[in-house]
């Protein structure tokens, strides 16, 4: 028989969703015995060299998941901190559109401004979000800012949560001096220090009615070591909260249909990814984007006309190579001029639709299935064509375009970017579209035929079971999300709280 062991509580997961609501639910009920379950090795600040060869093993998949369709690649976290320990740290309140139409269509009344407002500023104060000086802006910052602003684009300053950052430049390797204001700084030392246990290497199969069926794996060279020995137990719990990231969360439940008897047929759906495409330009001189902290401004000029946010960017050079097409003499030619790129992140704001998903397939491993519909194409090239007049605006050379009828485009094309960067040149098989904010799969709502959760969180059907993470999302959020996660895990730890 598997052992077991037994506590008030089962955290699944210790990213944002899962921490902050541990960090909230022990803030005043110290006698509660909680354990989070972690699949991800437990790697600390010093563990992080931010070299990509190594770092990569922080994520899923090495930091693609890649769609069904072979279209999007999925990065998230998969190690203590979870997505937090890699994230960049740009830091947006929901829009309070998004806000009203998740009160008036999904009843998530709670969601008052007043609500809103409070509680975020709060949570900000707790984990340093501030706007970067001036001063910080590094060329391609500052580039992004001139070609912008040439064409009348107000640009906007990003706010980032950081503590005495070292502008080491590649926060999504893990952040070398702890600066970055993740779960792995604030909230998981608080709560160990309150008599959390966190299990890592603990891999969730399968969860029932107050029990979680895992398996611990060895933990991997260079992290620390695990409390137990590899092997399936079962953890036994008077309330479990699934804040596995959205591709687990949902696909934790679908491998429980049959024990919880779900017959919801939500779980999974109305997936949304803020799809992105990283797109670079080269500069007649350098501009060492990885020189200083990557991202200190943006334009959101496009989101309420042609629903996308442009935001500076810089990503080490396996990514950059993955972001650019071709490949042999001529793909090595691109990396040479490393040093000149600038590089801008388009986000397109999708819609939540029934058909796209998570699934599992026959071994109960997740299934990104997602296709990017007409609207979502038609936004993205927009936003190529408008981040193309930036780069050329700031003093690029050329643009490596994903979407054009030749590529590179040179700058004497200017005048002919609407007809040269069109839908008919764009091969979702051959273009390097990303996401790293994932969001949706189990839905919150008051009604239960389109809804997945409750208002508290608890899983339609089930006694004991929770969610409290970004598959909570009815809609996409439209802005980079781990903000709006925390507030909705501080909303289901308080009252879970007070349900004790
Ligand atoms: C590279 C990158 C950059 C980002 N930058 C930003 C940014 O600048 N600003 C922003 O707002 N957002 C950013 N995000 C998105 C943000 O990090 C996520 O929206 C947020 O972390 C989601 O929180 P979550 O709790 O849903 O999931 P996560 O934080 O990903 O936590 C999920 C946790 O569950 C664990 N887990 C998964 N499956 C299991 C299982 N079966 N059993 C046990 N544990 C499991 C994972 O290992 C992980 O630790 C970024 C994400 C990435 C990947």
């Amino acid at each position: 028989m598997k052992k077991s062991f037994e506590f008030d509580v089962i955290v699944v997961g210790s990213g944002v969703g899962g921490a902050t609501f541990t960090d909230y639910v022990t803030r005043n009920n110290p006698d509660l015995k909680i354990a989070i379950l972690e699949s991800g090795p437990h790697r600390v600040k010093e563990n992080f060299n931010q070299k990509e060869i190594d770092m990569t093993a922080m994520y899923f998949n090495r930091g693609a998941v890649l769609s069904k369709n072979l279209q999007v690649g999925v990065a998230a976290g998969n190690t203590l901190g979870g997505s937090s320990a890699v994230y960049t740290g740009v830091s947006f309140r929901p829009p309070k559109k998004v806000m009203k139409n998740w009160r008036d269509d999904f009843g998530m009344d709670f969601l008052s401004e007043e609500y809103v407002t409070r509680s975020l500023d709060e949570i900000e104060k707790e984990i340093s979000v501030h706007e970067l000086p001036k001063s910080w802006d590094n060329d391609n910052n500052k580039l992004f800012r001139k070609g912008a602003e040439k064409l009348g684009i107000p640009v906007k300053r990003l706010k980032i949560n950081t503590k005495e950052c070292q502008q080491q430049g590649f926060c999504n390797l893990g952040c070398t001096t702890g600066a970055k204001q993740g779960t792995l700084e604030v909230q998981i030392p608080k709560i160990l220090k309150r008599g959390v246990k966190i299990f890592c290497n603990t891999k969730v199969v399968s969860v029932e009615e107050n029990k979680v069926n895992v398996t611990v794996q060895d933990a991997p060279d260079g992290t620390l070591s695990n409390s137990m020995e590899s092997g399936d137990y079962q953890f036994k719990a008077k309330k479990i909260i699934l804040a596995a990231g959205v591709l687990n969360t949902p696909a934790i439940l679908l491998r429980s249909v049959s024990q919880l008897k779900l017959k919801n047929k939500n779980i999974g759906r109305y997936l949304t990814l803020h799809p992105a495409f990283n797109v670079n330009g080269i500069h007649s001189k350098d501009v060492f984007g990885f020189k200083g902290f990557p991202k200190t401004v943006y334009a959101d000029h496009f989101s309420a006309s042609d629903h996308f946010y442009l935001e500076t960017s810089f990503y080490f050079p396996g990514v950059t190579a993955k972001n650019n097409q071709g490949y042999g003499e001529s793909h090595q030619d691109i990396m040479k001029s490393y040093s000149k790129m600038m590089s801008i992140l388009i986000l397109a704001h999708d819609q939540a639709e029934f058909k796209n998903r998570i699934n599992i397939d026959e071994n109960g491993n997740t299934i990104v299935d997602y296709c990017i519909n007409p609207q979502t194409k038609e936004i993205l090239i927009k936003a190529l064509q408008e981040a193309v007049k930036i780069f050329f605006a700031a003093g690029c050379e050329k643009v490596l375009v994903p979407a054009s009828k030749k590529n590179p485009l040179i700058k004497k094309d200017t005048e002919f970017i609407n007809d040269l960067i069109s839908e008919k040149y764009l091969n979702l098989f051959k273009t390097p579209l990303s996401s790293a904010h994932p969001q949706g799969g189990a839905r919150m709502g008051t009604d239960p035929l389109k809804a997945v959760c409750d208002t508290n969180g608890k899983v339609y059907g089930t006694n004991s079971i929770y969610v409290c993470d970004a598959s909570l999302f009815p809609t996409s959020v439209q802005v980079n999300p781990y903000e709006t996660v925390m507030l909705l895990a501080k909303w289901i730890g308080e009252n879970v709280m007070n349900k004790f």
